[in-house]
């Protein structure tokens, strides 16, 4: 079974703009995968139908071969998403936003306190937890969606463009820390991004998506090899 399996997916919109034609991906467990391609490819649309956000035209979308209409309370749980924008409450303390999603899950707070500690620590937030998320700096506040995505442990993480606006330093840690957990966890990492260096330095396998198409499904290590 895939982490991820996606056929013939489509999202027209409701202006009538056909953002996504009829898309077919598969990602295999444990990959690190990229979906590459510039601004407006379709790449959050795609990523917003994955994570049931964004509502599909037609087509169908399974993780861990379990289908999303049929049963996406069931497939969430193998579900980390971190998105694009900060969407967590400013004012609410660090550690509170952690537990909170663990809560989500139905985790305990005996289960969720030492995965909470663990995930600060970690991404280098422990000093912070007590404080609001708004004295976090923009790339504190990054780290902590990825601390938060992570609570429950998924199988599968999803990031949207998650270094987008991040200085060199950060991105070269965030990568890192991604390359970890891909690698000792075992977790399938799947990102958007529209830098090449960015899929390059990090993933095995690649789409390139552009005006809704995938126009290339390849290993990065193929790319390569082709530029
Ligand atoms: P739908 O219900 O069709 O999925 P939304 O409710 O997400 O669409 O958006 C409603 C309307 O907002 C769209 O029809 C469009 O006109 C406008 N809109 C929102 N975001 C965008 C965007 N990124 N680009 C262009 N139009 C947008
Ligand atoms: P990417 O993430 O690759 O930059 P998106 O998936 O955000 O691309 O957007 C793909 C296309 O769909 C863009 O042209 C965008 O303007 C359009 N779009 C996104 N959301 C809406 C919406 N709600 N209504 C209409 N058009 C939208």
């Amino acid at each position: 079974t895939p982490a991820l399996s996606i056929r013939g997916l489509t999202k027209v919109y409701g202006n009538g703009f056909h953002a996504l034609k009829g898309i077919d991906l598969d990602v295999p467990q444990g990959d690190f995968f990229a979906l590459l391609g510039p601004n407006g490819a379709g790449k959050s649309t795609t990523l917003g139908i994955v994570c049931s956000l964004v509502q599909k035209t037609a087509g169908e979308v399974s993780i861990y071969g379990i289908d999303i209409d049929r049963d996406f309370a069931k497939a969430k749980y193998h579900l980390g998403v971190v998105p694009q924008e900060f969407n967590f409450s400013q004012f609410e303390k660090v550690e509170d936003i952690v537990l909170a999603q663990a809560g989500y899950y139905g985790m305990s707070l005996r289960e969720a306190r030492p995965r909470c500690a663990q995930l600060l620590k970690d991404l280098g937030l422990w000093d912070k937890r007590n404080g609001p998320a708004r004295m976090l700096s923009g790339g504190m506040k990054r780290r902590l969606m990825i601390a938060r995505a992570l609570v429950h442990r998924p199988r599968l993480l999803i990031l949207d463009e998650p270094t987008a606006g991040v200085d060199i330093e950060l991105r070269r840690s965030m990568w890192e820390y991604m390359r970890r957990i891909n690698r000792e966890e075992g977790t399938t990492i799947i990102l958007t991004t529209h830098y090449l260096e960015e899929a390059e330095s990090l993933c095995r396998n690649i789409a390139i998506i552009n005006h809704g198409e995938i126009v290339k499904n390849t290993s990065v290590r193929e790319l390569l090899t082709e530029l």
